[in-house]
């Protein structure tokens, strides 16, 4: 069993991988669209692949904090890498927050061990940002059920060793309080790869689209019971999710702040003798730069705290968070670019690495439009939906 690991704890031993494995392969993984595969493995081998993951079946059994935490020093040396990480989390919640024994043993126990990588598939082309709406659909077949439709944008697709998927009884399509949670190997027939990731940024992402043709799986495979759903999304998959995400654009935009201070203190003019860190309008963007990465760090753990006490104020809290971290990240990018002059924009820099990738933050769901309507509407006392 892995030792009770204090949020501190981890926050050392993820910023020690993320130096020392993620750091030196985030230039290739960024040009080479590269699965990071060394980066899992070595935040397996380090018992962080089970965070989320009962004590009593080894896991780390931590919660929204320190995925804020670890999902941002990850991302502070490779967004791709703590991306996959941030999705397996995500997944591997789902799959515990009503697992049964087979399901325990199957998924949680190897998940814990670090012998397993799952990942969330609830994306579709046909309903694009409502994730929360799938068109893929489910049928019962003997001891089994076959899954048929199609997903997109699956993190880790085609690499994952099992898929959290969406899906609703036929003819249930309209009904947003139908769909259901189902656990599928990537070893099931019938799973077709489209064509691989090439994204603009967190490139060694491999978010890909799936075709799911009449896919076998066993009955044991349904998490929760059928119509779960909406429980799934607002109690698991939307908190853990938003504070994944947050974490990861966070650890984006303090890379880009990291990069601005090293450069505004190394770089002088021969005319002046001066390095840029002492011209006054250089240096109040950097303080504009950390006032608001800083807040938005504030706001992410506020949030994440709130979740993990059951506060009934988490739900606000947790929406305005990854709001937030997503301008924040775009922003402070902007401005670490502007600051680094000629030498930040050249080809396969790190900070156009971070320039590219900070831009999913905005279009990856809870998109920020929709993020925005549901903030409104929760302050407001409104249904979400
Ligand atoms: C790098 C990356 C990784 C991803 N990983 C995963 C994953 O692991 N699993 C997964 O399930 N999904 C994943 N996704 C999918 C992601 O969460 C979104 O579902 C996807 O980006 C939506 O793209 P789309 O082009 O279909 O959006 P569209 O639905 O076409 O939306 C386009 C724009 O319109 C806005 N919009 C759409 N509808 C509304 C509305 N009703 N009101 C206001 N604005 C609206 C959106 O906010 C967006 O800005 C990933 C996406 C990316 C880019």
């Amino acid at each position: 069993m892995n030792e009770i690991a204090p949020p501190a704890v981890l926050q050392k031993k993820s910023a020690q991988i993320a130096a020392a494995v993620l750091a030196p392969d985030a230039e290739r993984v960024d040009r080479e669209a590269e699965w990071p595969a060394h980066g899992l493995r070595a935040l397996a081998d380090a018992g962080l692949m089970g965070l989320h993951i009962p004590r009593r079946l080894g896991g780390l059994g931590e919660g929204l904090l320190s995925l804020a935490i670890v999902t941002e020093e990850l991302a502070r040396a490779c967004s791709s890498t703590a991306m996959c990480f941030g999705m397996h989390c995500v997944a591997s919640k789902v799959l515990a927050a009503k697992a049964t024994k087979h399901q325990e043993d199957q998924y949680l126990r190897p998940i814990a061990e670090g012998r397993h990588i799952t990942t969330l598939a609830l994306s579709e082309p046909g309903t694009g940002a409502h994730f929360f709406l799938p068109r893929s659909h489910y049928w019962a077949q003997g001891d089994d059920y076959v899954l048929d439709g199609r997903k997109s944008f699956v993190t880790s697709g085609s690499h994952a060793d099992s898929y959290v998927v969406s899906a609703v009884p036929p003819g249930a399509e309209l009904d947003p309080g139908t769909f259901t949670c189902l656990v599928m190997d990537c070893d099931s027939p019938g799973i077709e790869w489209l064509d691989a990731w090439r994204g603009l940024g967190v490139r060694g992402n491999s978010s890909r689209a799936a075709k799911l043709k009449n896919v076998t799986i066993p009955q044991t495979s349904l998490l929760g019971l059928t119509g779960d759903q909406i429980w799934y999304v607002f109690e698991v998959v939307a908190p853990y999710f938003l504070v994944a995400m947050a974490g990861v654009y966070l650890g984006i935009a303090q890379a880009a702040l990291d990069l601005t201070i090293t450069r505004l203190q190394s770089r002088r003019h021969e005319h002046t003798g001066e390095t840029l860190s002492m011209i006054s309008a250089l240096s109040d963007e950097v303080a504009d730069m950390w006032t608001r990465t800083e807040r938005a760090r504030q706001l992410v753990h506020h949030a994440a705290r709130l979740g993990d006490t059951g506060s009934p104020s988490c739900q606000a809290a947790l929406f305005a968070a990854k709001l937030d971290v997503a301008g924040t990240a775009v922003a402070v990018t902007n401005a670490a670019m502007r600051l680094a002059g000629g030498q930040g924009y050249q080809e396969n820099s790190a900070l156009g690495r971070l320039l590219r990738d900070a831009q999913a933050a905005h279009v990856m769901s809870p998109t920020t439009h929709l993020l925005k309507r549901w903030l409104g509407r929760s302050v407001l006392g409104m249904p979400l939906l």
